[in-house]
């Protein structure tokens, strides 16, 4: 069942949705904070990604206009999404932006989800990060990271309790009260820069800045009300009244102000939302955010998802192929079927749909993968053979999927070809970081390899690859 190679590791959400501890790549490009400081779980564990390939199109959609507008379309930037239920967004590198499950699921439209995006492009655009960390490197204080979420915490505090506009809360009056000063005013000066960016990109979209502006102004107004819980959103994008209301005041002056989402657009981003929850919340709550008496094809989606995880096969079955009948072009439906097939180790039911996906999705590296595995669980070594040029293909397109290298392993063992299977099997030790085990591995490839081949090199590069300094990226 599910045999992901990584099975052995600790993910909330499996499968389709799969939450990948990603080691060394994103990590080690988080070289201290940005205008959002790196959240706990990603110093040194990795960020609990998620890959799926119906959400990262979705925000590929989202994003790419925006990206476009900002002048950053050259740069490869990619929207990342984090399996954390908080609401967050943040960069922390020139080539990410990390947006967490949880705001997505509490974005009800897409344009709100744009204008988060719309900011944090700002902040790349701007190229905050860079300043503020010369900035903080000239403040010279040994715990950076804790000081930058104790300024938004303070001001976050300030407003819920003065509501007097006075930014010095109490957490802040400590001996540095200097330096964190300082730093709070350049914060906030670049929020307000990454603002204005915004603005000027949805705008130049066509879009409408609304959603920025009332999503701002529910999460401040929430964390009035719950002051003992502040989202880590606001504790790194201080937002005082002064800044909604001058936000507010350049984007009701947009001629989009009014510009609405597709109906189209609203219904993946609803079907989104649903499949967030059908994966992330227990069953009782999704019973309850989507009762039965709602036939709307989002809810319809949700229970089906939640049956497959937590009911009984046929009743997944049944639900999944209600929705591929409604929708019979739609890949994420039969890539479902082909997951809850697979996931209840029946691999060769699973080849047909995953195929049907593949096909619908014009080969999506993260569906060619599954399809892969599930043609590897046919435990038949006439497949094999295409097992291998879909997951090459797919690792070609895609250099972050976590267990394609682990499954490019075992097509090569059903096939006999051990040589090619200890290289996967040291790529795929490589990819999670694990780079003593990479080189034992690659070194005996390269005894059954013809020196000097392809191959053979690739396996050389790996027996030479160090051990990563622990530590080295945290500040
Ligand atoms: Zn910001």
């Amino acid at each position: 069942m599910n045999e992901t190679g990584i099975a052995s590791r600790k993910r909330t959400w499996a499968g389709a949705m799969r939450a990948v501890a990603v080691v060394a790549a994103v990590a080690a490009g988080a070289a201290g904070i940005g205008p959002a400081a790196v959240p706990a779980q990603a110093q040194g564990r990795g960020l609990p990604i998620i890959r799926d390939t119906e959400i990262e199109n979705l925000l590929r959609d989202y994003a790419t206009p925006i990206l476009r507008a900002a002048g950053l379309a050259k740069q490869n930037i990619k929207v990342v999404l984090l399996n954390d239920r908080t609401f967050n967004a943040f960069v922390m590198d020139g080539r990410h932006i990390f947006i967490n499950a949880g705001a997505l699921f509490d974005a009800k439209t897409p344009n709100e989800v744009i204008g988060v995006l719309a900011h944090e492009t700002g902040h790349l655009a701007g190229g905050h990060l860079m300043r503020l960390r010369e900035e903080l490197a000239r403040a010279q204080t040994a715990s950076i990271a804790a000081l930058l979420l104790g300024v938004g915490a303070a001001v976050a505090g300030a407003r819920a309790g003065s509501g007097g506009g006075d930014i010095l809360g109490p957490a802040i009056m400590a001996p540095q009260q200097a330096i964190q000063r300082s730093l709070l005013s350049y914060v906030r000066t670049q929020e307000d820069q990454a603002d204005h960016a915004g603005v000027k990109f949805l705008n130049a979209t066509h879009q409408s800045p609304r959603g920025m502006v009332e999503l701002f102004k529910r999460l401040a107004s929430e964390s009035l009300y719950q002051s003992r819980y502040v989202d880590p959103y606001l504790q790194t994008h201080p937002m005082p009244a002064e800044r909604v209301a001058n936000l507010e005041q350049i984007a009701k002056a947009s001629p989009y102000w009014n510009a609405k989402d597709s109906p189209e657009l609203q219904l993946r981003h609803d079907l989104m939302r649903a499949k967030l929850s059908g994966f992330l919340e227990r069953p009782d709550t999704v019973a309850r955010r989507f009762p039965a008496s709602d036939r709307s094809l989002p809810a319809r989606y949700a229970r089906a998802i939640s049956a497959y995880r937590h009911a009984d096969l046929r009743t997944a079955l049944a639900q999944i192929d209600g929705l591929i009948e409604t929708q019979p072009g739609n890949p994420y439906f039969y890539e479902l079927k082909g997951q809850a097939l697979l996931e209840s180790g029946r691999a060769k039911d699973a080849v047909a749909p995953l195929r049907r996906a593949a096909q619908l999705s014009r080969s999506a590296p993260l569906i060619d993968t599954m399809l892969a595995q599930a043609l590897i669980g046919t435990n038949s070594s006439a497949v094999a053979g295409e097992a291998i040029t879909l997951l090459k293909s797919a690792i070609q397109r895609d250099s972050d999927i976590s267990d394609a290298y682990g499954q490019l392993a075992m097509a090569y063992g059903r096939k006999g070809d051990l040589a090619e299977a200890d290289l996967a099997s040291a790529q795929a030790a490589a990819a999670r970081g694990d780079i003593m085990t990479a080189r034992q591995l690659a070194a005996r490839a390269k005894t059954r390899l013809p020196v000097g081949s392809p191959a053979w090199v690739r396996a050389d590069d790996i027996t030479n690859l160090k051990p990563p300094q622990t530590g080295a990226f945290r500040k």
